[in-house]
């Protein structure tokens, strides 16, 4: 189990099972928080081939450079980060993506999770990520009809897929919550829990802003369906889309502790802290990971006080 130290207490993880331990008695002097977040996510590549109307992640092409990845994931793990998220655009279209899952969990104590649509996954590379990709985030906006029209692909043969990343590794499911698929959310929370994912991640649409884009009914509808529902099976949402639906979900953060919980690296090597966020430091030129975090921070503080 690693051990990472932060505002929260002593929180202990395991990646092959996902256990999380939490001693929240114990207070931890700021000076000995672990440097790096809990998570920090990459845009492997903004390529995509679906076309989601909602899609908000960059379309500059552009992707990272396989050695960075791993030298920064050694940096990370050396300084307390549990997990990497590879994500894109599509990650399963950058190129030797399974050695990358293969290298990173073999040479750093990270767990490894990937986010993807799911329509590439094959009985081949389903035995090359087996063992080293922890957990895996299948997008699944709406079911049937709704699925299909959003995603341009056919529901059945997402479902076929799904199959296969159950056999991989322990899964979860990332529903866009909008106008249209705000009907299918208690049919897709019963789907995906019957076919045994471990976690329904719930994402308000937003756009490219980041701004909440979904009728004021909407967002009724979800809070009152979370309500509902969260003490019956395991929901969780962003930090942004906690906020927003406002009740006790999983994976919530503190705005003043965010960087310290998630961070995110885009395409083009630039450390954000989220995806949203248009401004970062630029990682290309060999700037240390880890010290463009604390100079993140630094800059966060500075504008706080300012604020
Ligand atoms: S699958 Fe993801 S990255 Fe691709 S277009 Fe849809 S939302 Fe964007």
């Amino acid at each position: 189990m690693k051990t990472r130290y932060g505002y929260a207490g002593i929180h202990g993880f395991d990646r092959q099972t996902g256990l999380n331990i939490l001693l929240d008695e114990v207070h931890v002097d700021p000076s000995q928080w672990s440097l790096a977040p809990r998570y920090m996510s990459f845009a492997l590549t903004n390529a995509c081939e679906l076309a989601c109307p909602y899609c908000y992640a960059s379309k500059i092409p552009a992707r990272q450079r396989f050695e960075d990845i791993l030298r920064w994931a050694k940096d990370l793990d050396a300084a307390g980060c549990f997990g990497v998220g590879f994500g894109g655009g599509e990650p399963m279209l950058y190129p030797r993506f399974a050695e990358l899952c293969r290298d990173v969990a073999l040479e750093t104590n990270l767990a490894v999770t990937m986010t993807t649509h799911g329509h590439r996954f094959s009985d081949e590379l389903s035995d090359k990520l087996s063992g080293h990709v922890n957990f895996i985030r299948l997008s699944m906006d709406g079911v049937g009809e709704t699925y299909e029209r959003l995603r341009g692909r056919s529901f059945p043969s997402f479902l076929e897929k799904l199959a296969l990343v159950r056999s991989t590794a322990r899964f979860g499911v990332n529903f866009v919550v909008n106008d249209e698929t705000i009907e299918d959310l208690p049919e897709a929370a019963a789907l995906v829990f019957g076919e045994g994912a471990k976690e329904f991640l719930l994402l308000p649409q937003t756009g490219t802003d980041g701004k909440l884009a979904m009728a004021p009914e909407t967002l009724q509808r979800l809070k009152n369906w979370v309500s509902d529902n969260y003490e019956r099976c395991r929901l969780a949402t962003s930090a942004h889309g906690g906020a927003e639906i406002d009740a006790p979900m999983l994976m919530n953060s503190k705005p003043e502790y965010q960087t310290y919980d998630f961070m995110h690296v885009d395409a083009m090597g630039t450390l954000k802290i989220s995806a949203f966020a248009g401004e970062g430091i630029s990682l290309t030129g060999g700037t240390s990971i880890v010290a463009a975090i604390q100079e993140t921070r630094s800059k966060q503080s500075q504008m706080e006080e300012y604020a």
